[in-house]
């Protein structure tokens, strides 16, 4: 098991948005998080990448890391945490002055402090990876949402993280622009990647999950193969949910 988090829970203020949640994450899975708006699904990712700070809950590595938030948690280990997974938001939260090239060496040359030949040559496999070895000195206004984010998985991948997480990398999109974001997390999840994916297009997610986990208000309703989850889910909620949108 790459990752297990055991009893997460997180409020804001009153407003208890995790309740109880017990997730694995297995080494090369592609696991996806379906379910309403406001169930809890952006928080569950920001909890894994230490950009929000669980209230409970044991996170237990494979590599022996562990944290247990009933206690308090050090700065090195938040750090630690945060260098396990890389993130692809929304919004794709790109630096805006600077080009697809240089958004890819800032994490590897300023956080990692990797040496120069070598974060070049990696960003530039990237982003001929991603598709944009010819964009790579545009800025990001200069570059349609699909290419945006397609430098943000870019990105991501850089820091060489043993987890990526994708939170709804395609919600921003015109519809036209979303196959081809689409296919670069296709061919990331043939690879073999590690990936926990926060997702509205439930067509793909069957396509390319090996485990997809269905939350509503808080807690995790159901869980299990695309085929058991989407085509023949068990609890009401989740039939429900998919009918509305499928
Ligand atoms: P989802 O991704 O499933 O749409 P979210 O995790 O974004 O759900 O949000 C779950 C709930 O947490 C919502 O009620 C939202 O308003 C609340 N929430 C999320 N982030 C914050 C925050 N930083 N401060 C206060 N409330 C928040």
């Amino acid at each position: 098991m790459f990752l297990s988090i055991n009893g997460l829970a997180k409020s804001f203020g009153t407003n208890e948005v995790l309740k109880n949640i017990d997730v694995e994450v297995e080494k090369g899975e592609v696991l996806s998080i379906i379910g309403p708006s406001g169930s809890g699904k952006t928080t569950l990712l920001r909890c894994i990448n230490a950009l929000e700070h669980p209230d409970k809950g044991i996170f237990t590595f494979q590599d022996g890391f562990n944290l247990n938030f009933d206690n308090k948690i050090s700065k090195q280990e938040i750090l630690r945490l945060r260098r396990k997974s890389g993130m692809v938001f929304q919004s794709y939260n790109l630096f805006p002055h600077k080009t697809a090239f240089e958004n890819v060496i800032e994490g590897p040359l300023i956080v990692q402090k990797r040496k120069k030949a070598e974060v070049k040559q990696l960003a530039e496999n990237l982003l001929e990876k991603v598709g944009l070895k010819d964009k790579m000195n545009l800025y990001p206004y200069q570059l349609s949402g699909g290419q945006q984010q397609r430098v943000g998985i870019a990105r991501a991948l850089a820091m060489e993280p043993e987890l990526m997480l994708f939170d709804e990398p395609t919600s921003a999109l015109d519809p036209e622009l979303i196959g081809e974001v689409l296919t670069v997390i296709r061919d990331l999840a043939k690879e073999d990647w590690t990936m926990v994916f926060v997702t509205h297009e439930i067509q793909f997610a069957g396509e390319v999950s090996d485990k997809v986990l269905f939350m509503d208000g808080g807690y995790i309703v159901e869980q299990g193969s695309p085929e058991e989850v989407l085509k023949s889910p068990k609890e009401k909620r989740t039939q429900q949910f998919l009918q509305r949108i499928l």
